[in-house]
């Protein structure tokens, strides 16, 4: 998933405050004190010949303090090729098999040398652009470090290289940097080595009393300790202390911008609970809250009494019983004569929260309507027109809620299911709802449960409650990993068990990352297979992306009403779809899919009274199919699923957009985190706009790298 999806991968660099470009406008500081650049940084940086110059611009090398700021790899990155996940930056270390130039056809087209190299684990086709003289320098038997990027399933699309003999030499002390035709690591070493005195002038965002009381060495020497250390733990070190910057940095754009929200707008106050809710949660709802809804309501009436948007981030455990907490914070904007907004990520999820909403309600007489893609145009500008009039109190809908015309009389509440599926944007539009100077409660959900330090580095600006309860009566599912023919006999028969006991049964297609459209026609050929096949005795319906919306909730409102047997559907019923009755889940090729993606897929049953069954189709060897046989607990899988793949490869950065830093590396600077975190509010309450004078190189520092950030904004 890239950018577009409304997901940002933050690149956050420190280098500007060593450089020389202008502080860009920076919304944090007000009046930054300004201090002058020290000379010797900002000065051109001169490489050798024009070329040489070019290539070190080309890394972002232009003065000496970028220079400075140019860190070498971290050797300890280096991976196996068989570990790399498509998308993934990462290094490698490998051996030539063959090498070749492929001839270019057009003119314009950029020369390209593909490589198939190889390491223990397995191998990958490496390219490399605009440098045809590496078939001769990297012939077959080469050994050398590769930088770059896996694309698709074998491609690794290099970005920076070096025979190992250079870069082994980093295990001796000698710093192996990121590279480019024209300037190589030694250059760059080299260069470094000239111009080490300056290092001096590097200026040190924290206050030295702060330094020292959280034992951290000077941000020069740390800088020095990289470029040239005497121990690797020197480097160790050096970058412990760059990556706590970068981390603090972070935290205080974060607290900041939470700041920043609860300042510029005022949201209605809705003191304590009325008759409604109190009806509804004393008669008409129909079972007892579990512990862990109630303290989330206690959070969210201590949010609501506040003249303070609430910038509230439910995580729960998928069948936790979200829906329930959303529908109480929005019954307490309407009996305090506001308006509540549900916005689901997809129709199917809308409509199903209406649904849900309806029958939660137990007849209790609240306008409610909803908004989707395919309302009728009739139906749409009726809705529309009581909602500005305020006749109507509550909106579900998908993004068509966020729409122009779509104007609320008094929106209070406003809450965003599945969360992460939707962008800065959308959820910014649906924040703006409120009118002129009154912002809504928000209320973000997500059923991806994430662990705390991810949650602190993505979502540090909202407040938190955790789900992890499940409702009493929840059924156990077991998971087993099903790899032979017997085994997928068996699964079948168990199948078939369960549908005669009257039961039904999800079955889900392998994940095509490449097209929805591919994926479709999987869904469609295993429908057809298993309808004549297999399943022939049941009623077996088709679900997948590529339906019209007509289709698609045909088919979901047969498997709900228990009038059909078995869907057949692609990751589409990821989200969301609450079926009691159904207790099996078959996944094909289930290694195709993520952790957390099984883990939801997974939470579509054991909903009901009877036990339930979930079949991972899948080698018996994959350690994250083990995971989910093993374990049931969202949040364990999430630290499993953040062991397994370190930071930057978690399917989840494209998901969830998880920073991507450039020093700091989680889950290892975890700790690093939690101190960065703790010294972020302590600073934002001590001294929230940063104008105390020991603070005024931090306030510099945040505005560079946040002028770095305005083109990507931080996920709300
Ligand atoms: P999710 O957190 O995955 O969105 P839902 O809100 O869809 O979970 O709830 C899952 C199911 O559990 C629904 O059928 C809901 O009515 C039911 N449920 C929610 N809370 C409770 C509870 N406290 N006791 C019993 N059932 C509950
Ligand atoms: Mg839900």
């Amino acid at each position: 998933m890239t950018a577009g999806a409304g997901i940002m991968v933050m690149a956050m660099r420190l280098t500007s405050f060593a450089s020389s470009r202008p502080l860009e406008h920076s919304e944090l500081v007000d009046a930054p004190i300004r201090y002058p650049r020290p000379q010797r940084l900002s000065e051109r940086l001169h490489v050798g010949g024009p070329k040489a110059t070019e290539a070190a611009s080309n890394l972002g090398l232009h003065t000496v303090g970028d220079l400075l700021e140019h860190l070498p790899h971290d050797r300890r990155e280096a991976r196996a090729v068989a570990q790399l996940t498509p998308g993934e930056s990462a290094t490698v270390v490998v051996e030539v098999r063959a090498i070749a130039s492929r001839p270019v056809r057009r003119r314009g087209m950029r020369p390209l040398v593909e490589a198939t190299v190889a390491d223990g684990s397995g191998s990958v086709r490496a390219t490399f652009f605009n440098q045809p003289w590496l078939v001769q320098k990297y012939a077959p038997g080469a050994r050398i470090v590769l930088h770059g990027k896996l694309e698709g399933r074998n491609r690794f699309r290099v970005q920076a290289h070096a025979p190992t003999s250079e870069a082994a030499a980093s295990v001796d002390g000698v710093a192996h940097y990121p590279a480019t035709e024209g300037i190589s690591s030694t250059q760059i070493h080299a260069l470094v080595r000239e111009h080490a005195g300056a290092l001096t002038d590097i200026v040190d965002p924290l206050p030295g009393l702060l330094l020292a009381a959280e034992a951290l060495p000077g941000r020069a020497a740390a800088l020095a300790a990289v470029h040239f250390p005497e121990l690797p733990s020197d480097q160790a070190g050096g970058r412990s202390r760059l990556a706590f910057d970068e981390l603090l940095l972070v935290q205080l754009a974060l607290l900041r911008r939470r700041a920043k929200r609860q300042e510029s707008a005022a949201a209605p106050v809705l003191a304590s609970p009325r008759e409604l809710t109190a009806r509804w949660l004393g008669c008409l709802l129909p079972f007892a809250l579990t512990g862990d809804q109630e303290r989330a309501l206690r959070a969210i009436d201590g949010d609501l009494e506040r003249p303070r948007p609430m910038q509230r981030l439910l995580m729960g455990e998928v069948g936790s019983g979200k829906t329930v907490v959303a529908l109480y914070a929005l019954l307490r904007a309407i009996e305090h004569g506001h308006q509540g907004a549900l916005m689901a990520p997809t129709e199917t999820l809308a409509e199903q929260h209406f649904a849900t909403i309806e029958s939660l309600l137990g007849g209790e007489a609240v306008p409610i309507g909803l908004l989707t893609g395919s309302t009728p145009a009739r139906r749409r500008s009726d809705l529309l027109r009581k909602l500005e009039t305020g006749e109507l109190a509550l909106l579900v809908g998908t993004h068509a809620l966020i729409e122009e015309s779509v104007r609320f009389a008094r929106l209070a509440v406003a809450i965003v299911d599945e969360q992460h599926r939707f962008g800065v944007r959308q959820r910014a539009a649906l924040d703006a709802k409120g009118g002129d100077g009154v912002a809504p409660h928000m209320l973000h959900m997500t059923a991806t449960p994430i662990p705390r330090t991810l949650a602190l580095a993505r979502h540090g600006d909202l407040d938190f409650t955790v789900l992890r309860e499940l409702p009493t009566g929840r059924q156990p599912i077991t998971t087993f990993v099903c790899s032979t023919e017997s085994e997928r006999d068996r699964a079948y028969e168990r199948i078939r068990e369960e549908l005669r006991a009257g039961r039904q049964a999800f079955v889900v297609c392998p994940l095509v990352e490449e097209s929805e459209l591919l994926q479709a026609h999987a869904a469609t050929s295993e429908y057809e297979r298993l309808a004549a096949g297999e399943l022939a005795d049941f009623r077996v319906t088709l679900l997948h992306g590529q339906l019209r919306p007509r289709e698609k909730q045909t088919a979901m409102t047969a498997f709900a009403s228990g009038g059909c047997d078995v869907l057949v559907a692609t990751s589409v019923i990821e989200v969301g779809i609450d079926v009691p009755n159904a207790t099996v889940m078959l996944v094909e090729d289930a290694d195709r899919y993520g952790i957390s993606q099984l883990h939801q897929l997974r939470g579509r049953i054991g909903r009901g009274e009877h036990a339930s069954l979930c079949l991972l189709f899948g080698p018996k060897g994959s350690p994250r199919l083990r995971a989910l046989a093993d374990h049931s607990d969202g949040f364990e899988l999430a630290e499993i699923d953040l062991e397994l793949r370190r930071e930057g490869e978690l399917i989840g950065t494209r998901q969830h957009g998880l920073q991507q830093f450039s020093v700091a590396e989680l889950p290892r600077d975890a700790s690093l985190l939690e101190r960065a975190r703790s010294l972020a509010e302590r600073i934002a309450s001590d001294d929230a706009s940063l104008v105390a004078p020991e603070h005024a190189l931090l306030a510099d520092a945040l505005g560079a790298s946040q002028g770095l950030q305005a083109e990507a904004p931080i996920p709300a």
